[in-house]
């Protein structure tokens, strides 16, 4: 029997499995989540979180704002001697006498513990699927984000701006693509945009770029979307106990992103896991 399981491999669940020794289920292809890097034309973009947070907890991860190699390959740091189970989606949480038996989209895990990272309202979709109990007030809502990634023609004098609540974030002061551009639109109009087609999306995420830094030459431009980017509010709580050895933690708690996962996380090991 496996003593815990973490589901997701975010900055959250990696941090959680080194410090129990915990396999992770993760329903994506890679590790990292939200913290997220992208390749084109063998050139790095970071198109989830864009810069490391200089607040005390996740300075403790990584000095400074700039991640070398991007956000992924922090990640990959962290995941190293992980057993991480890949490409695995649990689809739905059974509760059985040990513990829980996680019935996923390839084999089934049985697990004496569990500890959801999801961004919240999946966590909460997770427990619905799995009929299990969700008290109203366990939600959270989360901003939507659109991010546009563009190569463009760049002179010494542009900078990263933010306006409006849109950001830009150049890629050559994180080291990463020295052409490339990230554009996170802001939660407001990515809000208003988001069900639009790629297609219309790409135009407008383009015209917003191109009315703010003048005409410029585009040698690549695409976006990405994220349902879930940050929480719009968060609870005071450190973590839910949705169950019995059942635990959500992550983001949506005592402060809404990657500070707020992290000290979700030291929350959860000093309360329910002291001596593993
Ligand atoms: C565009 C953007 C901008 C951001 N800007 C900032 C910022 O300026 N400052 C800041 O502090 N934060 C910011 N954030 C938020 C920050 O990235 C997150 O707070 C942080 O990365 C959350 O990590 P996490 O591990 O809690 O969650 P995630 O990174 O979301 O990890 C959860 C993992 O669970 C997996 N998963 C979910 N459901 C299942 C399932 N059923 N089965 C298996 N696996 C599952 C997911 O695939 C994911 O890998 C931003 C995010 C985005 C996208």
């Amino acid at each position: 029997m496996i003593p815990v399981i973490v589901i997701g491999a975010g900055l959250a669940g990696l941090n959680l499995a080194r410090a129990l020794n915990a396999p992770i289920i993760e329903k994506s292809r890679g590790v990292g989540g939200r913290m997220a890097t992208r390749r084109i034309d063998e050139e790095k973009f970071d198109h989830g979180l864009p810069i490391w947070p200089e607040t005390p907890i996740a300075q403790k991860i990584l000095k400074g704002r700039f991640v070398p190699n991007g956000m992924t390959a922090l990640a990959k740091k962290l995941a190293t001697g992980l057993t991480i189970h890949l490409d695995t989606r649990v689809l739905r949480m059974e509760k059985i006498p040990t513990g829980w038996r996680l019935h996923t989209n390839k084999e089934a895990f049985e697990c004496a513990k569990v500890i959801l990272t999801a961004p919240i309202p999946q966590a909460l979709e997770l427990l619905e699927d799995s009929g299990l109990r969700i008290d109203s007030g366990w939600t959270i809502p989360y901003h939507k984000a659109i991010v546009g990634l563009f190569r463009l023609e760049l002179t010494a004098k542009d900078q990263d701006i933010e306006w409006d609540g849109h950001q830009l974030v150049l890629q050559r002061n994180k080291g990463l693509c020295p052409d490339g551009v990230a554009l996170i639109v802001s939660p407001a109009i990515s809000e208003k945009w988001f069900e639009d087609s790629d297609e219309k999306i790409l135009k407008q995420t383009t015209q917003l770029l191109l009315q703010r830094l003048g005409p410029r030459h585009l040698d690549h431009d695409e976006i990405k979307k994220w349902r879930y980017s940050r929480p719009a509010s968060f609870h005071t709580r450190p973590y839910i106990k949705a169950g019995q050895h059942l635990y959500i933690c992550g983001d949506g708690f005592l402060s809404p992103g990657v500070e707020g996962s992290l000290m979700s996380v030291e929350s959860l090991l000093r309360d329910q896991f002291p001596v593993l």
